[in-house]
């Protein structure tokens, strides 16, 4: 990578050195404190973008406000159309997008083009979506009466996104929230702040070939405050936000104490039960890529296998010479396996984390370290590795945002579907078994407590298709596809008297 190669993305995707931070889609506002994004490839600096400022904050939400008057009473399937017109947008812009993705996040090209083709996805959906907002009709109990129910834009919708899907995740709310009428108010991380000026620039091409109103799709900068400001403002009716348990802690309940309604989207700790009658060939894929894949930064990264005994030794052998092949460095080098951690502050996280599995017990089957030397100049990358531990630590109860993996062994299935499930986290769950009781056990009322179980694949690289997200500390929230949709409205009932009689419901007599 050179300093040309990285002008080249940003220019294509109109990024400049220094950026105004806030935009209402044709406007873009920059009076605050600089954001400066580093690559953590190199840690070069690639660009600035500004912070968001109260006033600018303000404009901002008047602009969506105005926006969603007109954006509601647009049919849906021609707000449809213009989520088809941003999916072609992206896919004219899916390599340079994907290319801006790896270069400020880090995971793999293959990966940030990934990322990318989520979003057309997710844009197919919605345009399909758009003719399809079916509400359901009840018959009366009264005669000449219809009952039925509608599904009704929402208004601004606010979406605080986590670094390391730095645009599909926004694009899961965004389309979906667009189609159902609602406009919207995204802060990304301000770890990754020029892949949302990426987006809103594709966005804005959109907005002006169709002469739409600013407002539809508005971006803020910042940090905590900034995402304080949308947790504790009325006019934002939803809150959708991707990120940590201890924020999603918080938000949740900021904007509990305001009514208002949340999608949570939090921490994994996910786990894949190999059994006895598994593929170990096939099982091997699934649990290396789930676990290095994204350097272990994905909310559903695999980072616990929990292994029937009597396949325990021939696992860890294959573990650890796949681990052993894996090629670490350069996210833009196709021939790489694994990228950088976000930051130092995630090396210093995974370095505790490594310090607290040998205090409390754990055994190191493939040592880590954090890797030194001109390649690894950004004094992000680290070495992955795997810890035999049990899985009542604290450090195995955590989520530990890199790639480490903990394996533990099992007797008996009951007791493998109880170390999946104990754990405060519940998003994705696998098993590999080619006996179908087994699968079976671990899909039933009694089996995996997780939003997602699989079988036969590992626990990350979900579709848009299905409704993604996951229980307890995982915050219980779904996006993306199935009826996730219903989250981002406001359903309402309504009962229509066609005669001149006025019977009450529950036989109920009140004569004047
Ligand atoms: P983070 O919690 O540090 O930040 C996420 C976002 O929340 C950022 O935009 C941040 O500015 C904002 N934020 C932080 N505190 C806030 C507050 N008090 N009020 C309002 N906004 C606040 O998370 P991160 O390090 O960026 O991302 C990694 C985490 O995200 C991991 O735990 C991962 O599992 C999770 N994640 C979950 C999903 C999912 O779908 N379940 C997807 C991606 C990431």
């Amino acid at each position: 990578m050179n300093l040309s190669e990285i002008n080249n993305i940003l220019e294509g995707l109109g990024i400049s050195k220094e950026n105004p931070g806030s935009s209402t889609g044709k406007e873009f506002f920059g009076a605050g404190p600089k954001i400066v994004s580093h690559t953590p490839i190199n840690g070069q600096e690639l660009a600035s973008v500004t912070q968001t400022t109260r006033e600018e904050y303000e404009a901002i939400m008047a602009k969506s406000d105005e926006a969603f008057k007109v954006w509601r009473t647009m049919p849906a399937p021609k707000r449809g159309e213009i989520v088809r017109q941003y999916g072609n947008k992206l896919r004219e812009n899916k390599d340079l997008l994907g290319r801006l993705v790896s270069l400020e996040m880090g995971k793999s090209l293959q990966e940030g083009w990934g990322e990318v083709q989520e979003m057309i996805d997710i844009c197919d959906f919605a345009v399909g979506l758009s003719r399809q907002l079916y509400g359901l009709t009840m018959h009366s109990e009264r005669p000449s009466h219809r009952m039925y129910e509608q599904w009704h834009p929402m208004g601004t919708v606010g979406i605080i996104s986590a670094f390391n899907f730095p645009v599909a995740v926004w694009c899961w709310n965004a389309a979906i929230a667009w189609v159902c009428g609602d406009v919207c108010v995204w802060k990304p991380s301000e770890k990754v702040p020029l892949c949302g000026i990426a987006c809103q620039n594709i966005f804005n091409e959109v907005l002006e070939e169709n002469n739409l109103p600013e407002g539809i799709s508005c971006l803020v900068n910042g940090g905590v405050e900034v995402g304080e400001w949308m947790t504790q403002d009325k006019r934002m009716p939803l809150i959708s936000a991707t990120g940590s348990i201890r924020m999603g802690k918080i938000v949740g309940q900021a904007v509990a104490a305001r009514l208002g309604k949340t999608i949570l989207e939090l921490g994994g700790n996910n786990a894949i039960i190999i059994s006895e009658k598994a593929d170990i060939e096939s099982t091997l894929v699934g649990a290396v890529f789930g676990a290095v894949g994204t350097a272990g930064q994905r909310c559903t990264s695999t980072r616990r296998l929990i292994i029937h005994e009597s396949q325990y030794d021939n696992v860890i052998a294959a573990l650890k010479k796949a681990y052993g092949q894996l090629r670490i460095g350069n996210p833009l080098d196709m021939n790489n396996h694994v990228g950088p951690l976000i930051d130092t502050l995630a090396v210093e996280q995974y370095e505790k984390a490594l310090a607290a599995i040998k205090e409390q017990g754990g055994t190191m089957i493939v040592e880590g370290e954090v890797l030194q030397g001109d390649e690894y100049s950004s004094g992000c990358y680290v070495k992955p590795c795997i810890a035999e531990v049990e899985n009542h630590y604290a450090i195995v109860q955590h989520e530990t945002f890199a790639p480490i993996l903990y394996v533990m062994k099992y007797k008996d299935l009951d007791e493998a579907i109880a170390l999946q499930n104990g754990v405060p986290q519940g998003l994705s769950s696998a098993i590999m078994t080619t006996d179908m009781r087994e699968s079976e056990l671990f899909l039933s009322a009694a089996g995996s407590d997780c939003g997602i179980a699989n079988v036969n694949i590992g626990t990350s690289g979900a579709e848009i298709g299905g409704a993604f997200g996951g229980e307890k500390e995982t915050g219980g929230g779904r996006e993306s596809g199935s009826d996730a949709w219903k989250a981002y409205m406001r359903r309402q009932t309504n009962t229509i008297n066609y005669s001149k009689e006025v019977p009450l419901a529950q036989g109920i007599k009140f004569d004047l």
